[in-house]
């Protein structure tokens, strides 16, 4: 181990105490870095409390991180809730079935609270195991006695911390976060996968360049960008509300919708100072990750030196296009102000940006919707096996289904169909919300 880790057991002890009612571990250590595995994996630094019937997780501020019922209050062994910086809880399942690794690129489908574009999933939320841990956490927590005689100073302080952190608290820290911004990120790049969506988010811009009819996320904001000081007063803000917990991050995602359109001085001095201040360099989680959107406009316009310069930063950087369709009819149908010869540009764009840029991968979306002419998914395939000339690991493409709140086989099974003919890794995009 690196003696300059400040991640380290000296700084973390390990503790460890149990009795017949609980069992509690301090300061475990997780994987430091994100895999796509097909069982459970722990990530960064945390604290675990068992009792009888349920288990939870812990991050560095006592705030709760996951929960999941003992059997036989919980059917599924491998699958876990998980909550999130907006304070969001998603359910992470196997997908009943194999294709889940096939359809999203991970092991585990997250279940969300909110009406999605999800293909797949089923309703966990309206579960009683899974309401039966939403509504108790809370109160198994606070009936927990700190008194017991023989438990350590560390552990019963540790408890006292984790009883003092309510659901309000949470709401409103969650509250706390979206006002550093502005707004809530109502959608994350679908790159942010890698890193399982733990990301702090930084405002480069509000709004969008083209207000398109289908898009469900958009604002009424026009693009506008932020200033240097307010990028930085955001950081010192962020810093302090993820506080001790900030170790356990190394992502960063630039918002709103169109970093790429914002200014290059901007973006790195963005990434740089949020590097710097979040002290990525030697958190525990490792090799940082850095994601944004951008528009065809964006992208077409920017500086190859924006690209040279972001290649040499201390991040992997995950760029996500919009492209939606290289149609004219369906870009004229959904409502996206751009031509179909933009479109193909940027997507040659992309591709040359892939191969030359280690540090970089830039990823675009299409629309999916059975109502699209077939014009749309024929000239989606023109490119992303036409214009191939060999199959390539680099370069998502992303299907977002059109429709929310309507998992539908049918439309899973004309993704498959795709998949099997694009030479670039494909996948469906989850709208995912901070
Ligand atoms: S798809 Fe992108 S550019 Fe179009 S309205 Fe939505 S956020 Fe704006």
């Amino acid at each position: 181990m690196d003696i300059m880790d400040k991640t380290g057991p000296a700084n973390y002890p390990a503790h460890r105490y149990t009795d017949d009612r609980i069992d509690v571990q301090l300061n475990c250590r997780g994987a430091r870095e994100y895999a796509k595995m097909s069982f459970p994996v722990k990530y960064g630094l945390f604290s675990r409390l068992e009792t009888r019937e349920m288990i939870f997780e812990f991050n560095l501020n006592q705030e709760i991180r996951h929960a999941k019922a003992k059997p036989p209050g919980w059917s599924h062994p491998s699958e876990w809730l998980k909550r999130t910086m907006g304070n969001d809880w998603v359910y992470y399942s196997t997908g009943g079935y194999a294709g889940v690794v096939e359809s999203i690129g991970e092991y585990y489908l997250p279940n969300l609270m909110y009406q999605t574009n999800s293909l797949l999933g089923g309703k966990p939320f309206d579960t009683p195991e899974v309401l039966g841990i939403l509504d108790e956490w809370h109160p198994v927590l606070s009936k927990i006695d700190t008194r017991t005689p023989g438990m350590p100073e560390a552990i019963s302080h540790w408890l006292e911390q984790v009883k003092q952190v309510s659901p309000e608290t949470l709401a409103q820290k969650a509250k706390d976060l979206f006002d550093i911004s502005g707004a809530r990120s109502m959608v994350l790049p679908p790159d942010a996968r890698h890193s399982d969506y733990d990301i702090i988010p930084l405002t480069l811009q509000d709004g969008c360049l083209y207000k398109c009819r289908f898009c469900k996320v958009k604002n009424k904001k026009p693009f506008v960008q932020r200033s240097r000081q307010n990028i930085k007063d955001q950081i010192l803000a962020l810093k302090s509300l993820y506080g001790k917990d900030i170790v356990n991050y190394n992502s960063l995602f630039l918002g709103e919708h169109d970093g790429l359109n914002a200014p290059m001085d901007l973006i790195l001095y963005a990434a740089q100072t949020a590097h710097e201040h979040f002290g990525f360099h030697n958190a525990y989680m490792q090799r940082p990750m850095l994601y944004f959107f951008g528009s065809v406009d964006a992208l077409l316009g920017a500086d190859d030196r924006l690209f040279e310069n972001l290649n040499g930063l201390p991040f992997h950087t995950c760029i996500n296009i919009g492209l939606e369709s290289a149609d004219d009819k369906t870009l004229s149908l959904i409502g996206k102000p751009i031509t179909a010869r933009q479109v193909e540009r940027a997507f040659d764009r992309i591709q040359a940006i892939n191969q030359r840029y280690r540090q970089i991968e830039m990823t675009c979306n299409f629309v999916m919707d059975r109502d699209l002419p077939a014009s749309h998914n024929a000239s989606m395939l023109d490119l992303v096996r036409g214009k191939m000339g060999h199959t390539s690991p680099k370069g998502s493409v992303y299907l977002s289904p059109l429709q929310f709140g309507n998992p539908s086989r049918e439309v899973l099974f004309d993704f498959y169909h795709l998949k099997t003919q694009s030479r670039l890794p494909m996948f469906l995009y989850i709208i995912q919300r901070l």
